[in-house]
């Protein structure tokens, strides 16, 4: 039997809209090659026209950097503890140990994924009975889905604990008509290489007002004090975005809602051509939802069927991932305080993320689900 390796399908790819290169070609004809200049301004006027609702956005050098000025704008410190989705990238976490607090990790809900409103009420009520009163609450809109926000915009006003949205997969999402990102009191949004728009690496910080943006400014370069030699007296940090990179950021922009478009319609393809078999779950967008659909979810019946398709459509050369592993079940994490109800645990067992680019074609697609189909039948 004659075998040929068959072109290589991504999880998520770059995708490149044409445009990027006149802005990273005007960067290098100005001499603009550093981090700041006339790409990184209008990179962030971009955002704040997308986003809307009055946010001050502060292009950084990642979503992590963000997340991590997040924190320390909200006066994270050490031994303070921070709520946090358990039901994530290790990214919404890590920074949390930056500053030397520690994360109480959420479980999830059934309708989102995402933080499940009634145990993260029980962790502040048992936190603050403990004298340990948390100082933020970090919310991810998974996969592009938006959290429960009403639900926990709710709960942050009556104990008064401030949200950290993590928005990093879920630029181009609406809850109520209303763009993520805009919703918590600091936001943030990553464009690394697999996100629904790519610089390539890089992310922002999304803030209520232009203060705090100019704060975030001020320790994203250095913390240095307004005086002609340098003087600190601030910790700072090197995290502003390259004006080169940002080109490619002002180049993204133009074509963010055909790629969210086209990431809807994966997601619909596959709900289409799956539907009805063997107990394929698709996670549906509850009323008043609008997902970018950044990457398209299944869940199966099991871990085995799982792992089965999962090999299935490597061996034909086709990248698939679990969806991902809770952070309470992180090796490094093993010690945390935690607030479970099984859900995370499951989707992680039964779940997988199937080729999701905006650069896909049908016949990718189709390649995709044929395989599914074949090994299911
Ligand atoms: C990608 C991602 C981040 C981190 O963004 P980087 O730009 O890669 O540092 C944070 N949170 C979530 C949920 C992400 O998917």
């Amino acid at each position: 039997m004659e075998t040929s390796v068959q072109k290589k399908i991504w999880l998520s790819s770059p995708h490149m809209g044409g445009t990027e290169q006149n802005y990273v070609q005007e960067a290098f004809e100005t001499n603009w090659i550093a981090p700041l200049g006339p790409n990184v301004s209008g990179f962030e006027s971009d955002i704040e026209e997308f986003i809307g609702n009055n946010v001050h956005v502060a292009c950084l050098s990642s979503g992590t950097g963000a997340i991590h000025l997040a924190l320390e704008l909200l006066g994270v410190g050490l031994g303070d503890e921070v709520l946090c989705q358990s039901f994530t990238f290790a990214a919404t976490a890590n920074p949390i140990t930056y500053l030397g607090a520690k994360p109480v990790f959420i479980d999830s809900e059934r309708d989102t994924w995402n933080l499940s409103p009634e145990l993260l009420e029980q962790a502040i009520k048992e936190r603050i009975q403990a004298g340990k009163k948390p100082k933020a609450i970090m919310a991810v809109h998974l996969y592009g889905m938006p959290y429960k926000i009403d639900e926990v915009m709710a709960i942050s006003e009556i104990y008064g604990i401030p949200v950290i949205e993590d928005s990093a997969e879920a630029l181009g999402s609406m809850y109520k008509g209303r763009a993520c990102g805009s919703f918590g009191d600091l936001a943030i949004l990553s464009f690394n290489g697999n996100k629904i728009i790519t610089t390539s690496g890089g992310g922002a910080l999304l803030c209520k007002d232009e203060e705090t943006k100019q704060k975030a400014v001020f320790l994203a370069t250095q913390a240095r004090d307004n005086a002609p030699h340098y003087q600190h007296s601030h910790i700072g940090y090197n995290y502003r975005m390259s004006n080169v990179l940002a080109g490619i950021g002002r180049g993204q922009m133009e074509v963010l809602s055909e790629r969210v478009a086209a990431r809807r319609d994966n997601y619909l393809f596959y709900r289409e051509s799956l539907h009805g078999i063997q107990e394929i779950e698709f996670l549906e967008e509850p009323i008043g939802y609008h997902s970018n659909r950044w990457l398209s979810c299944i869940l199966t019946p099991s871990f085995e069927v799982r792992e089965n398709i999962r090999l299935a459509l490597s061996q034909e050369n086709i990248e698939s991932r679990p969806l991902w592993k809770p952070m309470h079940l992180q090796p490094v994490f093993e010690d945390t305080i935690r607030y479970t109800n099984g859900v995370s645990e499951d989707l992680f067992n039964r779940g997988l993320c199937l080729p999701s680019g905006s650069n896909l074609e049908q016949e990718d697609l189709l390649r995709i689900t044929n395989i599914i189909k074949n090994l299911l039948r």
